[in-house]
């Protein structure tokens, strides 16, 4: 799976030095290297552009790189609203979506995800897509709150359904959400308000519009 990516990688993607610069960023504040892939960053910039999306939900800041790859699919039309638990990451993140050009665009609600997405629920809130990509056992919360706040004919993406591959491969070591994921992707594929289809780049992203007949 990985030499499929490096090959798309290689073949599809150029350097793009402000990328770069953010995971230094995230490197430098002793923070996780576990931002999306450089291919399903591309392909979330994409998939924006694509839709014509212009209001963003994101679960999961950490350093702002897929913040800066949804926004780069808007430009200058859009608006990024971004939850992460960590104030420091929410405040990184900020400063490297300032720095692609984007900061007056973006907001982070710092704290647990479900208080902030039940906020946004009492105050009427709707988005055209989301993207969840933080703790994994919440996944099938952050799906029904997307639901929740999605306009008819919003896309929902989600991140690392594959869990490196052991979803589908029994000879690749489980992950500690490897089960959880199997679930998610089981529910996602039979949810009768969704058309979904789970796209392997990265470490997986499942793909899913909410249907608007
Ligand atoms: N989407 C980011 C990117 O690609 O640049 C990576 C996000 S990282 C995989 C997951 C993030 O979710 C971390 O920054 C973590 O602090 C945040 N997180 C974990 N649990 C959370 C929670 N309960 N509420 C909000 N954010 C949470």
């Amino acid at each position: 799976m990985n030499r499929m990516n490096d090959y798309i990688e290689s073949v599809f993607l150029t350097e793009d030095p402000l990328l770069e610069e953010v995971i230094a960023s995230i490197k430098d504040n002793g923070m996780p290297d576990i931002s999306v892939s450089a291919t399903s960053g591309k392909f979330l910039t994409m998939l924006i552009s694509m839709s014509g999306a212009k209001k963003v939900l994101e679960i999961g800041a950490l350093g702002g790189y897929s913040g800066i790859c949804l926004a780069r699919g808007f430009g200058t039309k859009g608006t990024l609203t971004s939850l992460e638990l960590e104030e420091k990451y929410a405040n990184l993140a900020q400063s490297n979506l300032t720095k692609a050009g984007f900061g007056d665009q973006v907001t982070y609600l710092t704290g647990e995800a479900l208080k902030s997405l039940e906020q946004l629920v009492k105050e009427n809130e709707k988005f055209d897509f989301f993207f969840i990509d933080a703790d994994k056992e919440n996944y099938k919360n952050y799906l029904d709150y997307s639901l929740r706040l999605a306009e008819p004919g919003a896309y929902i993406v989600t991140d690392n359904v594959l869990a490196g591959g052991s979803v589908a491969d029994n000879s690749v070591n489980p992950r500690r959400y490897t089960e959880v994921m199997k679930q998610f992707n089981q529910t996602v594929a039979e949810h009768p308000s969704l058309e979904s289809l789970l796209i392997p780049l990265g470490d997986g992203l499942t793909v899913s519009r909410v249907k608007d007949y």
